[in-house]
């Protein structure tokens, strides 16, 4: 069946097999095959697949009401779905908008920050310093923040006043520094980015707390984060943490953010919040900035499937189901357990240059010389054979093709956060086989 024609067009004219079923932290295809999905499609499926509990909610929210227009009705699944959500992120952040994915979440914030400003008598503040590397979406606001030029440049130039922090964090600097100091380092590159644009015109600063899309689990320094924080503060500027890909548990804590005790002032979230059970997303907010932007008048804002019902019903289901299954707790310890095994492959395979992350939120990186780091295929052919190697075997991988922007081969490695011990040494003796016919 995989060669019927296709009217749809994606990235791609690769066809794969056609999805049957999906069970745990497995899928089918129509033939059968069994897959697991290493990666939780793209960092989605936190919960696994066909979970009974959220089936089950969004089937009683299906027999009550499918859609409410959210200016005509209040929900109790919207409310109780915000109200778990203020619960589980840290204290201070407790105003909640609900979107349909993370692009939406990304510019929601934006704006959030923006209006706010306006209330504030900061009009001249609009630039939103993001880095590079990063990826924040593909809507034109959300790409035109993201630091991945082969997403970017095809449809240069885009809005003004989204400048980047040029001093990339990186594993790659060959300096002398401590980690400490490299941390500190790069949060420097920030204060200068401010203070070149002018503090007065800057509105807000976007960063993956941990890298997603763009740089394949790349975690900063633990000083630079802290210090991120004290750098907006000391300009006034609202701190956005994009937690998309790593909230809702998949680096071991509810945010990411938690990890260095920060708290930012605006949050991102999609992906595992809705777990694939409905295209949804959030931000959350101080109420400090939620407020005066109601008393004047409310957020001039606001997408026509934001916080319907069975959505909402279906991420309360997953949160329920995060909580009580303690699925965070599982992410901190799986991630450890995955870590010691890609340290492990790291001895077995010289072409295996770095291993990096936090939580299941993990990746390795392919390169054909560990001293200078050099990728192993500039011409890009190692991602798309050990992809395919992987998902002959039955392992479904997501890579990119770029390393922070250059050549480069990283492959994530984020299975569902229920994953057990045994599914990973499952996974791990699939990825042992491809990566040794990728070898041979
Ligand atoms: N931010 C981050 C950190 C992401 O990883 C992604 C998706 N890869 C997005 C934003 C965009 O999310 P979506 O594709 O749902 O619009």
């Amino acid at each position: 069946m995989t060669d019927a024609p296709s009217y749809l067009f994606y990235q791609t004219r690769n066809p794969r097999p056609f999805l049957d079923r999906a069970e745990g932290i497995y899928m089918f295809d129509e033939d059968g095959r069994r897959y697991i999905d290493g990666s939780s499609g793209a960092m989605v499926s936190n919960i696994g697949h066909s979970n009974p509990r959220v089936l089950a909610k969004m089937k009683a929210q299906m027999n009550r009401a499918t859609f409410g227009y959210r200016l005509h009705f209040r929900t109790h699944p919207s409310e109780d779905l915000a109200a778990k959500t203020v619960a589980m992120t840290p204290e201070g952040l407790d105003r909640v908008f609900f979107v349909s994915g993370g692009s939406e979440a990304v510019e929601s914030a934006v704006k959030l920050a923006r209006q706010y400003a306006l209330t504030q008598g900061q009009g001249k503040r609009h630039k939103v310093i993001s880095r590079f590397p990063s990826y924040h979406g593909c809507t034109f606001g959300a790409l035109d923040l993201t630091g991945y030029d082969p997403l970017r440049e095809p449809f240069a130039p885009m809005m003004e006043g989204m400048p980047k922090v040029a001093a990339p964090v990186t594993y790659l600097d060959r300096d002398d520094l401590s980690e400490e100091a490299r941390g500190l380092k790069y949060a420097e590159a920030l204060r200068t980015r401010i203070l070149e644009l002018g503090p007065e015109t800057v509105l807000a600063f976007v960063m993956e707390p941990v890298g997603g899309a763009s740089t394949g689990a790349l975690v900063a320094p633990d000083s630079y984060y802290g210090r991120v924080r004290e750098v907006c503060d000391e300009f006034g500027v609202i701190l956005i943490y994009d937690e998309v890909m790593t909230g809702a548990g998949r680096t071991g804590k509810f945010l990411a953010a938690e990890h260095w005790g920060i708290t930012p002032d605006i949050v991102a979230l999609s992906k595992g919040f809705g777990a694939g059970y409905a295209p949804l997303g959030a931000i959350v907010a101080r109420h400090e900035l939620v407020e005066p932007v109601l008393d004047a008048g409310g957020f001039a804002h606001g997408f026509t499937y934001a916080g319907n019902p069975l959505a909402c019903a279906a991420g309360l289901a997953v949160l329920e189901e995060i909580e009580e299954q303690d699925l965070i707790g599982n992410a901190a310890r799986m991630g450890e357990v995955l870590m010691s095994e890609l340290r492990q492959l790291m001895a077995e395979y010289d072409f295996i240059g770095h291993v990096r992350g936090k939580g299941l939120l993990t990746a390795f990186e392919l390169v054909s010389d560990r001293a200078t780091m050099t990728p192993l295929d500039p011409g890009l052919n190692a991602y798309d054979r050990l992809v395919n190697l992987a998902y002959e075997r039955g392992l479904i991988l997501y890579s990119r093709r770029t390393r922070g922007g250059t050549a480069g081969d990283h492959f994530l490695l984020a299975p569902p956060l229920i994953i057990t011990e045994a599914q990973i040494a499952e996974m791990m003796a699939i990825l042992r086989d491809g990566l040794d016919a990728f070898a041979g």
